[in-house]
């Protein structure tokens, strides 16, 4: 003869213990998809690192091109200044000087755009020197992050072994067709199979119980189901 108060009180401790053990699994399996978002995250970071030293390096082609325009406008300015012996006429010299005037002043117009892009440059990297600093901050953190959620990992591993060796010990003491039931219930229903009655309310889906039914479950002579979602009752006590 099965001692169904008993056995009613194993499966209930049956589920606190599945319970905490769907709850560590989930736990365990958030922690891949946690490591993947940080690193992510991380690598985006580091993309913004990269646009800022690739906007040096169009900096320093840009003023490497204009040093050049310089040089070879000095270069201009050294051959009139050569032609200006060998004028014979006061028009065509003067024409000339003006000339070299006007390469002169595109020049230093030139000069000042070199010392706004150096500025620019001097800018850009207190930017990226910060901007280094803060993604050295920001590994550090992120490896310290993945070290405690490996070590999560491995805690709730533990835990999930010592849980399964008392899940293996208590299922033992079950009866065979009690536990089938509870194994139907709780892979259909979310991995909620014994439930409490609280006030008049099944707790798996909180529908009012009849009277009879509330009544049977004090009986204890035979498993008692929600009508509503096919739960096995109890009343604690
Ligand atoms: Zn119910």
């Amino acid at each position: 003869m099965v001692n169904l108060e008993e056995q009613i009180k194993l499966i209930v401790e049956l589920q606190g213990l599945d319970t905490h053990i769907f709850r560590l699994e989930d736990e365990l399996e958030s922690i891949p998809e946690k490591l993947n978002l940080m690193e992510e995250e991380f690598k985006e970071k580091n993309s913004n690192f990269k646009k800022l030293e690739d906007g040096i390096k169009m900096l320093q082609v840009k003023r490497k091109e204009k040093e050049m325009d310089l040089e070879a406008r000095e270069g201009t300015i050294k051959k009139y200044q050569t032609q200006l012996y060998q004028i014979k006429t006061n028009k065509e010299y003067s024409a000339l000087q003006e000339e070299i005037a006007r390469v002169k002043a595109d020049n230093s117009l030139i000069e000042e755009e070199i010392i706004k892009i150096l500025d620019e440059v001097d800018n850009e990297n207190r930017k990226i020197a910060k901007e280094k600093e803060f993604l050295k901050q920001e590994e550090f953190m992120l490896n310290e992050k993945k070290k405690k959620l490996n070590e999560d990992a491995d805690r709730i591993k533990g835990e999930l072994e010592s849980l399964k060796t008392q899940r293996l010990e208590l299922t033992g003491k079950i009866e065979s067709s009690v536990l089938a039931k509870y194994d139907r219930i709780i892979k259909n229903k979310d991995g909620l199979a014994v439930v409490p009655v609280a006030g008049e309310s099944c707790q798996g889906c909180f529908r009012i119980l009849p009277p009879q039914v509330i009544n049977e479950i004090k009986m204890k002579n035979d498993l008692v189901f929600c009508e509503n979602c096919a739960r096995i009752l109890y009343i604690e006590d």
